[in-house]
């Protein structure tokens, strides 16, 4: 089977537009989520420009409107809400359906996956390093990298063939380990 890099930009900060034209002179495509309350604030997207994106063919998803930081800690109805206002103010934007999400603050538990399923979403993006795709009823739930800025260019030509995510794995294990440790502190 083929394979292919996705490259995503959460959050929809204004740096979306050089970015997209970066890609562009490059002939690649990227994948633009946006935070919907934030449309049109100081250093974000606004309508126009979000339009702009989509009919330069970069595709628009959801990065939920109001960007809670622990995204599994709100109620099923809660992740419902968040989801169903962004999906539906971007496909009003764009008059296009919006079909991809990505979790804000990357951590999800299984309502966070099933809300965005019953909103209509069929691809979300969460930031598991893993290349292995999952899927819930007919959509398909993808992990990320995200590598840090100052990263070299051969780490990154690496991770695009696949190669590397171990050490990204083993990072994101210590962090849950300790915010674990953090938690059980807590209470
Ligand atoms: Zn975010």
């Amino acid at each position: 089977m083929g394979q292919a890099t996705l490259l995503t930009f959460d959050d929809g900060g204004k740096s979306a537009m050089s970015i997209a034209s970066y890609l562009e002179k490059n002939n690649l495509l990227g994948h633009f989520f946006i935070t919907t309350s934030l449309i049109g604030e100081k250093y974000f997207l606004n309508k126009k420009e979000i339009i702009k994106l989509h009919e330069r063919g970069h595709i628009i998803g959801s990065h939920s409107h109001s960007h809670p930081h622990v995204f599994k800690s709100l109620s099923y109805q809660e992740m419902i809400d968040e989801w169903s206002l962004s999906k539906e103010i971007i496909e009003k934007i764009i008059q296009s359906e919006v079909l991809s999400c990505s979790i804000p603050g990357g951590d999800a538990n299984f309502d966070t996956y099933k809300s965005a399923v019953f909103c209509g979403y069929k691809y979300i993006f969460n930031s598991e390093p893993t290349m292995s795709l999952r899927a819930l009823n007919s959509t398909v739930i993808l992990g990320r990298i995200c590598p840090k800025k100052g990263s070299k260019y051969k780490e990154i030509e690496n991770l695009s063939k696949g190669h590397g995510f171990l050490k990204f794995q083993i990072i994101r294990q210590i962090k849950q380990l300790i915010k674990t440790i953090l938690l059980c502190i807590k209470i």
